[in-house]
């Protein structure tokens, strides 16, 4: 079973939801958390870690032979990020604006361009009691998200019941990498009128990709029934409602898990997961 937890925007608590219903499906089955927001990533700020191992991961930009090089611009041409330039006496390439597309090399009529490679960022894997946690981290200046996103997730884990997906905000081509193949979507919202704009961008966004999701209504506040109104016109599946609460937001900012330390939290996590269990299953059977 694959979950991932996406959202519109940043802020809506989507790393919250992530990190507590793993800890929470932890306690029950085995349990893989990726953090895929690689831009900036805290899932790792919420659990003890063990046996931290980290890897750099590499992606390709083009080496110019020089010798073999007859200037005929076609790989200036192709090149639709402006990474190769070709001068009348030289060709000049920039890794950090390479998307590592093999444009260049595929054109190139005198096979002058061959293969280097540049650091895009890292995978760390580490373990959290039954729980592996997989962390993309992006080097900064580097235009490689999706990229990352894709050789974190192919860092599989294959020994675990669960697998949850802590997407990046956004609708972007990262979160379509995150959502591509996965049982189940759940999109974290917030009842505002940007939350739901959007909520609804999200919405629109799986639909057309043919992806089955559910929302969760984080900050619910007890007269406020925005996103309750939209996903019954919509007919989207409210999975549950996490209330708005100052101490929720003081734990959350202390770094700590509520399926940890409040009871009552731990319970509707633990309900959500059963929930999502039954969900997936009749979905595999559809
Ligand atoms: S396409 Fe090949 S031959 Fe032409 S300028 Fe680029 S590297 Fe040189
Ligand atoms: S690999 Fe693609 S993005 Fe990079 S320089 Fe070549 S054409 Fe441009």
């Amino acid at each position: 079973m694959k979950i991932a937890v996406a959202s519109g925007k940043g802020g809506t608590g989507k790393t919250f939801v992530s990190t507590n219903l793993a800890n929470v499906a932890s306690k029950a089955v085995r349990v893989a958390l990726y953090d895929l927001d690689v831009d900036e990533p805290n899932c790792h700020l919420f659990f003890n870690r063990d046996h931290e191992a980290v890897e750099t991961v590499k992606t390709m930009i083009p080496v110019v032979d020089g010798e073999k090089c007859l200037h005929c611009g076609t790989c200036s041409d192709v090149c639709e990020f402006h990474a190769i330039v070709s001068l009348p006496t030289d060709v000049l390439v920039f890794p950090e604006l390479c998307h590592s597309c093999y444009g260049c090399l595929e054109m190139c009529p005198e096979e002058a361009i061959t293969e280097g490679f540049k650091d895009i960022g890292t995978i760390t894997v580490s373990e959290h009691r039954s729980m592996t946690l997989v962390t993309g981290k992006l080097r900064i200046g580097q235009p490689a998200t999706t990229a990352l996103v894709r050789a974190t997730k192919d860092e599989a884990d294959t020994n675990v019941d669960v697998t949850f997906y802590d997407s990046p905000p956004g609708t972007s081509c990262p979160v379509i990498e995150v959502v591509k193949d996965v049982d189940y979507v759940i999109l974290v919202g917030e009842p505002t009128r940007f939350g739901l704009h959007d909520l609804d961008l999200m919405v629109q966004t799986l639909k057309q990709l043919d992806r089955h999701f559910g929302v969760i209504i984080n900050k619910a506040a007890e007269q406020n029934h925005l996103l309750e109104d939209y996903c019954r016109e919509q007919e989207i599946d409210v999975i549950v409602r996490i209330p708005e609460r100052s101490d929720i937001a003081v734990a959350y900012a202390r770094g700590e898990l509520v399926t940890e330390t409040m009871p009552e939290l731990e319970e509707l996590f633990g309900r959500t997961f059963k929930r999502l269990r039954q969900i997936t299953v009749g979905s595999a059977h559809e």
